[in-house]
């Protein structure tokens, strides 16, 4: 090894200070395909254990899907495993313009442009349509990866509080003279599940001669009646002028992002955005599921209504049982503890009634808002959901919390 000891034991300082906080990432390992039903080896070493899986962005069951997996193999032996290519110099297949435009037409835009993440969606994205003299205006509680690509441009960075419109104008009126304003919002906040009110924001960006651009990541493929995303619900689809989103959640789950949206914005992306030119092509089995996975929810919104069900019945069934849930319509529903060792205790004794959830607290969450954060599938079936309710009722009643609010369970346990 290059280094010296010294600089070895200093590195180990940092990961023990990071052991020290609480704040260290244990390994889990799951030895079965992504489903409501898998098979986890934890910790490290024990043997697999079969748990309902309740924290997966696996929202329409697309992860193990047998027509998902059908139209993988089919990729694999009509195009091949990898490009060896980025896009532009021999990285792009026919099938790579077929996902592009079935993108385009299921989420009403007039071009879409494939990236290997939506991490680099984001990180491409700003760079390339805004620059010196321009101004992005983002919500302070966007992605990790929208904050990153905004950090790769030179247009000056602001940001509104979270979700608050009257804000937001303030903002947009002191922008006015910029020669080009952007504003940055998630549609759904993955933490709190909560939705932006984007048809709010639609009406300021026309007032001010503004643009609008919403990651979709966790929307795409069941949020609006016929699951095109946030821009649906609120029924603004023409309005929008950017959404990045990501394939590897709802959409299939593997891998895979895109920008989509106003055809010269676009087109400026697949110019200049750097994780476009730079990094790999998308491989064809996963064009190959994903452009099966839209061709799905086009034909039909089963999924995206029973996972509409699904939410329904474990939000009335959680409330009904004593727990303290945040209030919303998403499949995300944290069930709020406040107290991070709380969240993660209670999160083990779940484990042990064979329901796999997280304890999610500081720096993840705002400090004090430590949760539970489960994620609904239309993978699971009623007696997943029934099963998962009655041991949060069981382990609840452990600790005390079952019908205590906010204030009850600060007073029992502090944050
Ligand atoms: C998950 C997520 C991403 C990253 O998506 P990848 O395709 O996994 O890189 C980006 N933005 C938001 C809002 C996300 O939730």
């Amino acid at each position: 090894m290059a280094y010296s000891t010294a600089t070895r034991q200093a590195f180990a300082d940092d990961i023990a200070t990071i052991k020290e906080k609480g704040l260290f990432k244990e390994k889990r390992f799951i030895c079965s395909p992504q489903a409501a039903e898998i098979e986890v080896e934890y910790p490290e070493g024990a043997p697999c254990k079969r748990v309902l899986n309740f924290c997966a962005n696996n929202y329409l069951g697309f992860s193990s899907h047998p027509e998902v997996a059908r139209a993988a193999h089919a990729g694999l032996d009509s195009r091949g495993f990898g490009m060896s290519s980025v896009r532009f110099i021999c990285g792009t297949q026919d099938i790579h313009r077929e996902l592009q435009d079935s993108v385009s037409t299921f989420l009403g835009m007039e071009d879409t442009l494939l990236f290997p993440s939506c991490m680099d969606a984001n990180a491409g994205v700003f760079e390339a349509i805004m620059g010196k003299g321009d101004v992005i205006i983002a919500d302070r509680f966007i992605h990790a990866s929208l904050i990153d690509g905004i950090r790769l441009c030179s247009a000056e960075y602001d940001t509104f509080k979270h979700m608050d419109m009257k804000h937001l104008r303030k903002k947009l009126e002191l922008h006015q003279d910029k020669r080009r304003r952007l504003i940055v919002t998630d549609g759904v906040f993955s933490m709190d599940g909560d939705l932006c009110p984007l048809d709010e924001m639609c009406d300021l960006a026309d007032k001010f001669d503004t643009m609008v651009l919403v990651d979709d990541s966790h929307a795409s493929g069941f949020i609006g009646k016929t699951g095109r995303g946030v821009h649906e619900h609120f029924d603004v689809m023409d309005r929008v002028d950017l959404i990045t989103t990501t394939f590897g959640k709802a959409l299939g789950g593997a891998s895979g992002g895109c920008v989509s949206g106003r055809s010269e914005l676009v087109e400026l992306c697949r110019q200049k955005a750097r994780p476009y030119l730079f990094s790999n092509s998308l491989s064809p089995v996963i064009v190959s599921a994903t452009i099966k996975v839209i061709d799905l929810l086009s034909a039909t919104t089963e999924l995206r209504d029973k996972l509409e069900a699904n939410t329904k019945r474990f939000r009335d069934g959680m409330t009904e049982a004593g727990l303290n849930i945040r209030p919303g319509v998403t499949p995300i529903v944290p069930v709020m503890l406040y107290n991070a060792k709380l969240a993660n205790d209670m999160a083990r004794d779940m484990y042990a009634e064979g329901i796999y959830v997280i304890g999610f607290f500081f720096p993840v969450v705002p400090e004090g808002q430590a949760r539970i954060r489960v994620q609904l599938s239309a993978a699971h079936e009623n007696a997943h959901i029934d099963k998962c309710v009655a041991a949060f009722k069981k382990v609840g009643e452990k600790y005390g919390i079952l019908g205590l609010d906010k204030k009850g369970i600060i007073e029992k346990y502090g944050t």
